[in-house]
């Protein structure tokens, strides 16, 4: 079963709870989209023994081959091209591959090359298979990222995404071929808000899903009357506890670590498995 942990917001725990839940599944992979700052392999610890490098296409330019026509400035919507001073001018760093510059371009000058903008490393931990995306600082963007890791083929019962948090593309695609979504959700004003823009974004996708409170405490109510009115599941209440805290804080899988909360992982999973039967 393929299962996206979300998050409106960093912080709220997303990477805690899909880490844990990809440890109690008896034989998972877990998949790190949050390709900005990837975290999970720290709970894991794989042994790497395959890096694979994500590449895009971007424009390579021959002047002298150039007409000075400019249809290649001309299509591209994002400004990544200018003319000036008789030659065509490349802005890298704002083009988003779309490859309309070399197909307009009527005499060969503009063409593509690859730029690496990432890479994926694959390892093992104990029966987990570990996928983490990391994508090169300064790039725009992290979809072709995730699209590489989520779209790749792997052998085991349940694959465990951690998505990028927020609400951006990057999630779209990470969750685009999932069959369950776990929201993570703190219960704040502030988390609550960012829950629903993530939500509305499951509800586009008509993704079944459930909501993990995180840091529960009974004197806010607001996930609980969320999820009523939106007869939304909740799979689990997790109490605000330092020590776990802590534990998390030093790397620790707390299912590894607690039989406590090994059941509680378990529980989620085995009640996002019943409803999808
Ligand atoms: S590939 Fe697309 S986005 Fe990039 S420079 Fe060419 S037209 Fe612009
Ligand atoms: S479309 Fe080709 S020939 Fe025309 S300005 Fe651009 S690179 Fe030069």
């Amino acid at each position: 079963m393929k299962i996206a942990v979300l998050s409106g917001k960093g912080g709220t725990g997303k990477t805690f709870v899909s880490t844990n839940l990809a440890y109690v599944s008896k034989e998972s992979t877990y998949l790190d989209c949050d390709v900005e700052e990837p975290n999970g392999r720290i709970f894991f610890k794989p042994i790497i023994d395959e890096v694979k490098e994500v590449k895009v296409k971007v424009p390579s330019y021959n002047q002298e081959q150039c007409d000075g026509c400019r249809k290649c400035v001309d299509i591209c919507h994002f400004n990544a091209l200018a003319f000036a001073k008789n030659k065509v001018v490349i802005f890298e760093e704002l083009c988003h591959s779309c490859g309309g510059c070399s197909l307009v371009c009527p005499t060969g000058a503009m063409t593509e090359k690859d730029k690496i903008i990432g890479k994926i490393e694959y390892g093992n931990s104990e029966n987990v298979r570990v996928g983490t995306g990391l994508l090169n600082i300064g790039e725009i963007t992290g979809v072709p990222v995730i699209n590489e890791i989520v779209e790749a083929n792997y052998n085991t019962n349940d694959i465990i995404i951690d998505s990028p948090p927020g609400s951006s593309c990057s999630v779209m695609e990470a969750i685009k071929d999932v069959d369950y979504c776990v929201f993570v959700v703190e219960p704040t004003v502030f988390g609550i808000h960012n829950f629903k823009l993530v939500y509305e974004l499951v509800k586009i996708f008509n993704k079944n899903s459930g909501i993990v409170i995180n840091k529960h405490n009974d004197s806010n109510r607001l996930v609980e009357e969320f999820a009523k009115e939106n007869n939304v599941t909740i799979l689990k209440k997790i109490p605000f506890n330092k020590k776990i805290g802590l534990i998390n804080s030093k790397g620790i899988l707390i299912a590894k670590e607690n039989k406590e909360y090994y059941k509680l992982f378990k529980d989620i999973l085995d009640q996002i498995k019943e409803g999808e039967k």
